[in-house]
């Protein structure tokens, strides 16, 4: 039996990670920013589907080309969040609770409709209306307060009353304001949802199972419904705007839905403790999904070899699922036989089509069989990954040793300054990076990458 913690410092396959600490000195990587801090989940399978369930609705809201990702955060509450105009997160736990894809799908549909309408921004201008209101409001407290004392009344608790009374006010009207824009991302989630034929009956469901749940569980209330007030008419104006539509018995694809059921049984495997993951799917149960959940949980608390013949089992039956090779790959990874999950990873890259994150996981693997030829093989391959995935947990790390084993100093120098960097450790990455710059020739691009962690200034706040 593991630790939860456990969970937490494997950063491969599933890679839970505090991206992108520290400040960026690329532009283009602001938008990273919005991720920092926060434990995020990176998987290429359960990235892909949230990108097939989401990509259609964004494309009906016309935000295709905004480039919206989805963040899967690493927390079993139920929660799902924009909090600026390029990035919607989910929970692990909001994927685990949903039964079908077009209950995340409805979720998705939602929150784009408060991308799509601006809510953000709006909210952002009313907090600071109520904010001028209720320093207003205090100000003339304080007048009351100070009349009060000059007319002889006792005490302060007029004065105090008078603060009080049009703060809770202005927060009435800002709670109406957030119910407004839930009401109309509801109604925009519904029209993209009939705009590409598929049915509300998943928001629908979710909902009500949420505003359910609040009222028999007091004691624990998911951040979802904190920030998504669900009161009974919101839930009932839903039912009949879902209902309205054509599609609403509309069902999810047979392979759409076993493609969901792999999630769940995927995250339940790497973050459940094996008895919770036996419990939900026991052994009695032959399915594709309850066997992919037991072969994770076998790798992560049981016999590696045990877990190979598991995985083998999965390819038999699905020999082109390239996620069952990146399992395979990874559990004789870290089972450490790194020689052996070359060809698995092989197979897993090829398979996949452009996953980044795999070939970072076989650029590993190469770099662990401490073979010089393995190295070399090893640099283009993350180079290229680290393009598409510069918040990559560790790849500049695995970057460094690569080129250290081929004898390059220098670029092992620039590459641990940049992994240093990506953990947020500026003072390691200035000091890596000063010593790069008198290994490399001045001026050249390497030269210039590693000036630009020189010259950042390390932040103020001591947390970093
Ligand atoms: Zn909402």
């Amino acid at each position: 039996m593991a630790p939860a913690g456990r969970a937490l410092a494997l950063a491969t396959a599933i890679a839970v990670a505090a991206t992108g600490a520290g400040p960026t000195f690329e532009p283009a990587r602001a938008q990273e920013q919005a991720t920092r801090g926060l434990p995020v989940i990176r998987d290429t399978e359960i990235e892909q589907l949230l990108r097939d369930y989401a990509a259609p609705i964004l494309k009906s809201a016309g935000l295709a080309k905004q480039d919206v990702r989805i963040v899967i955060l690493n927390d079993r509450a139920f929660n799902a969040f924009v909090m600026d105009g390029r990035h919607i997160f989910i929970n692990a736990g909001a994927l685990f609770d949903a039964r079908t894809p077009n209950e995340i799908i409805g979720v998705f549909a939602h929150e784009t409709g408060h991308l799509a309408g601006g809510h953000l921004m709006k909210l952002r201008e009313q907090l600071a209306a109520a904010q001028t209101a209720s320093i207003i409001a205090m100000l003339a407290g304080v007048g009351a307060a100070v009349a009060g004392a000059r007319s002889g009344v006792s005490g302060g608790n007029i004065g105090a009353a008078a603060i009080m009374a049009p703060q809770s006010a202005i927060q009435r009207s800002l709670l109406a304001y957030v119910r407004t824009q839930e009401d109309q991302a509801d109604h925009a989630g519904v029209k993209f949802l009939s705009a590409t034929g598929q049915s509300g009956r998943g928001m629908l469901e979710l909902f009500k199972r949420l505003a359910d749940e609040a009222l028999f569980n007091s004691r624990y209330v998911d951040p979802y419904l904190q920030t998504h007030p669900m009161p009974p008419e919101r839930v009932a104006a839903l039912e009949v705007m879902a209902k309205g539509s054509p599609y609403f018995d509309r069902k999810d694809p047979p392979e759409l839905q076993l493609r969901h059921d792999m999630m769940r049984a995927k995250l339940s495997g790497f973050l459940d403790r094996p008895d919770t993951v036996y419990r939900r799917y026991p052994l009695s149960d032959h399915s594709l999904p309850a066997r992919y959940a037991r072969a994770i949980s076998t790798y992560r608390y049981g016999n590696g070899r045990e877990a190979i013949m598991q995985i083998d089992g999965l390819i038999q039956t699905q020999p082109n699922n390239p996620y069952f090779y990146e399992l395979k790959g990874q559990a004789l990874l870290e089972g450490g036989h790194p020689a052996e999950a070359i060809a698995p990873l092989r197979h897993a890259v090829t398979l996949a089509h452009g996953a980044p994150l795999i070939d970072i996981l076989l650029g590993q693997a190469l770099i662990a069989t401490e073979n010089t030829k393995n190295a070399e093989e090893a640099v283009p391959l993350l180079r290229a990954a680290l393009a598409h995935e510069p918040e990559a947990p560790d790849a500049y790390a695995q970057l460094a040793m690569a080129y250290g084993r081929k004898g390059d100093l220098a670029q092992a120098d620039l590459a641990a300054a940049q992994a240093a960097f990506t953990r947020g450790d500026i003072k390691t990455a200035r000091q890596l990076a000063s010593r790069a710059k008198t290994r490399l020739p001045v001026g050249s691009p390497a030269w210039v990458r590693a000036d630009d962690i020189v010259s950042v200034k390390a932040p103020a706040a001591p947390n970093n």
